[in-house]
């Protein structure tokens, strides 16, 4: 057999291949010139050779592009290659990771549906949840992430959905995903779990029984904090119906972007490596300093989740990792305003390592009490790990521990 592209074939052979093949060349379809690295088409609408041909392309009879709202090239093979490293039968790409939340709860729900979340997710995810879907009359129940019982007790006749963050933020909190599942199914719902913070590198939770998965692309697939993009995955039933609303409402992915992704799929797994041994040695080096009072992360055996994280992620623990200072929130801030390199923003899944006070940035609009009950306390500092060599980020974090 040759690979012939001028034939019109164009993927390479990927029967039976791993993540990391599939990273590199999952998604890729070669034109007639023969580039080697994936094609970025900015354009927004389709030549059709015939009248008839656009009619035909226009009622779906013949597949091809019409409108890039619809389909992109380039937006094609950057969900062909996600839905191949998520084990998904489909993914469908998305403006950013609000725009596909915000697709998959429109496209599967409808008033008078009822909606489970995790309590600790994202700020914008709980807002969309509050703010908006509750007024088109969809009822949203918060569940502790970790309680199954608590979510079987939860569940209603019309829950629809069921939607986890985890690993939490910033506190790394998990749920067990194949036994939520379980839950879920047992009522006729759907589990969704947001995967940004581990992305598939680490874990595959579709593989687990999990219904859909989201991604603020944003995050780690892009990896360098450049541009914004989001996806969902799952089976094509469901990815039918975000895939009607994605062409509807608009939220569509630039193409660019696409083509940025597909290059940080490509180094995904290196990336994800890199930063999980960094956070994990800081980890471990934090939780043996004075002045800090306790560490969250899943890979420090001191975490109450510790067994469940190695179960259910391979590779390492992810790139957050969160401490509690002594002195309270003047102690964090102190802390935070000694570092030097690591940058004060509240972004993750950048090469360069961030460094946040959740209490007065990301969970600043909780009341005390919610807080409390969130255990996010005042001395809680949050650093996302980048690329940095670990030794220098390390030296940074000392000069926070000196202010302390
Ligand atoms: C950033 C983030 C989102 C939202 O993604 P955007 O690309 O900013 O819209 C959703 N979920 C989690 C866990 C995130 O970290």
């Amino acid at each position: 057999m040759t690979q012939d592209w001028d034939a019109g074939r164009l993927d390479s052979d990927l029967e039976g291949v791993s993540f990391d093949t599939l990273a590199v060349r999952a998604g890729q379809h070669r034109t007639p010139e023969g580039e080697h690295s994936d094609p970025l088409f900015f354009t927004s609408s389709y030549v059709f050779r015939t009248a008839a041909d656009a009619a035909a392309r226009f009622a779906g009879d013949v597949p091809g592009n019409v409108y890039s709202r619809y389909t992109n090239p380039t937006v094609r093979s950057f969900e062909e290659r996600l839905a191949a490293l998520e084990g998904a039968e489909q993914a469908v790409a998305f403006a950013t990771g609000m725009a596909a939340i915000t697709a998959v709860v429109m496209s599967l729900c409808s008033a008078g549906d009822h909606v489970l979340v995790s309590q600790s997710v994202f700020g914008s995810t709980i807002s969309l949840f509050e703010k908006y879907f509750k007024r088109f009359g969809v009822e949203v129940t918060y569940v502790p992430l970790a309680d199954i019982a608590g979510w079987e007790q939860a569940i209603q006749g019309n829950t629809r959905l069921l939607f986890v963050e985890s690993p939490s933020n910033p506190l790394a909190e998990l749920v067990d995903i194949a036994a939520l599942a379980e839950v879920a199914h047992a009522r006729n719902a759907l589990l969704v779990v947001d995967n940004c913070f581990s992305t598939p590198a680490l874990q595959q939770p579709l593989k687990m029984g999990a219904d859909i998965v989201t991604h603020s692309a944003t995050k780690f697939i892009d990896g360098q904090g450049r541009c914004m993009g989001g996806a969902v995955a799952g089976r094509s039933e469901h990815m039918k119906e975000v895939v009607g609303f994605l062409r509807t409402a608009g939220a569509s992915l630039s193409p660019f972007n696409a083509w940025v992704f597909l290059k940080g799929l490509e180094t995904l797994n290196l990336r994800m490596r890199a930063h999980c041994a960094s956070a994990q040695a800081l980890a471990e080096w934090l939780e043996q300093q004075d002045g800090i009072e306790r560490v969250h992360y899943s890979g420090l055996p001191s975490h109450p989740q510790h067994e469940l994280a190695k179960r259910q992620t391979r590779g390492g623990f992810g790139a957050v990792v969160s401490f509690e200072v002594r002195g309270g929130k003047e102690g964090a801030w102190r802390f935070i305003d000694a570092t030097r390199l690591i940058s004060i923003t509240a972004n993750l899944g950048d090469s360069k390592t961030t460094i946040t006070h959740p209490g007065t940035t990301s969970h600043g609009r909780l009341t005390p009490q919610e807080r409390e009950a969130a255990g996010i306390r005042d001395s809680l500092i949050r650093v996302a790990v980048g690329l940095e060599d670990v030794a220098d980020l390390q030296a940074d974090l000392m000069r926070g521990l000196a202010a302390l």
